[in-house]
C-alpha cells in the first residue's frame, strides 16, 4: 500500500465518480450484480473509506436534464394534441416527471456546492487540502484501482503508474466493465421513458372509460 501523489482526490472532475459523505473522488470497491428483469448487470461503486455509493456528476446532471426535458416534453404535449383527454394523460405524466425533478436535484446540488468551493481554491492549496484529507488513495493490484486511475490519467500514465508503485498488469480486462457501465449509464434513459409512456397510456385509458368523471361525480 502506497500513497500517490500523482492524483488529487480533493480536485473537482465532473467525470469522475465523487463520494457525497467523504466529499472527494476517493477510491471504490465495485459491486456487480445482474438485473434479471432488465437483463443487464448492474454495478454499484461503493466509497472504500466509508461505503457510501459513489456517483459521478455529470451523470446525475444527465438524469436531471432528461427528466425535466421529459416532463417539458409532455406538458408541451398535452397542449399540442388536446384531443380525446390525451392533453389530460400528458399534462398528468409531466406534472408528475415535474415533480421527480425535486428528488433527483440532490446530487446535482451536493456537487454544485463542492465545485464551487473547491474551485476557488489554488493549485498549490488544493494540493494541500488533498494531503490534509482523511481519506488518502493507496495504491493496489485490481482492476477497480484501474479503472478509478484511468478517470484523471490516461491508460499510459496509469502503466507509469503501476511500474513505479507495482508490478505492471500488460493485459487488464477494463475494457469490459467500461462497456457496461457506457451501457448502464443510458438504462435510466429507457426505464424513465418506458414509466412515462407506460404512464400516460394508462392515465389516457382510464379516461376513456370515464372513470375520472365518475370518480368526481361521486366526489
Ligand atoms: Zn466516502
Amino acid at each position: 500500500m502506497k500513497n500517490l501523489s500523482e492524483i488529487n482526490h480533493c480536485k473537482p472532475n465532473p467525470e469522475a465518480y465523487w463520494c457525497p459523505k467523504c466529499k472527494a473522488h476517493n477510491q471504490f470497491r465495485i459491486h456487480s450484480s445482474y438485473d434479471s428483469h432488465h437483463g443487464s448487470w448492474d454495478h454499484c461503486f461503493c466509497c472504500r473509506h466509508c461505503e457510501t455509493s459513489m456517483y459521478i456528476p455529470k451523470d446525475a446532471f444527465f438524469a436531471l436534464k432528461l427528466i425535466l426535458s421529459l416532463s417539458i416534453v409532455c406538458i408541451v404535449g398535452g397542449i399540442a394534441f388536446p384531443y380525446y383527454g390525451l392533453n389530460y394523460a400528458l399534462w398528468a405524466t409531466g406534472g408528475f416527471c415535474l415533480l421527480l425533478t425535486f428528488f433527483v436535484m440532490r446530487r446535482p446540488m451536493q456537487w454544485s456546492g463542492f465545485n464551487s468551493f473547491q474551485s476557488a481554491y489554488s493549485e498549490q492549496t488544493l494540493m494541500e487540502k488533498a494531503l490534509g484529507h482523511p481519506c488518502q488513495p493507496t495504491y493496489y493490484e485490481g482492476d477497480s484501482f484501474d479503472f478509478w486511475a484511468e478517470q484523471f490519467l490516461t491508460s499510459d500514465e496509469v502503466q507509469r503508474l503501476k511500474e513505479k508503485y507495482g508490478e505492471a498488469k500488460k493485459d487488464r480486462e477494463i475494457a469490459t466493465l467500461e462497456s457496461s457501465k457506457k451501457a448502464s449509464k443510458l438504462k435510466p434513459f429507457y426505464i424513465a421513458l418506458f414509466y412515462a409512456i407506460g404512464l400516460t397510456a394508462l392515465i389516457f385509458y382510464f379516461h376513456k372509460l370515464g372513470m375520472f368523471s365518475q370518480l368526481s361525480d361521486h366526489w
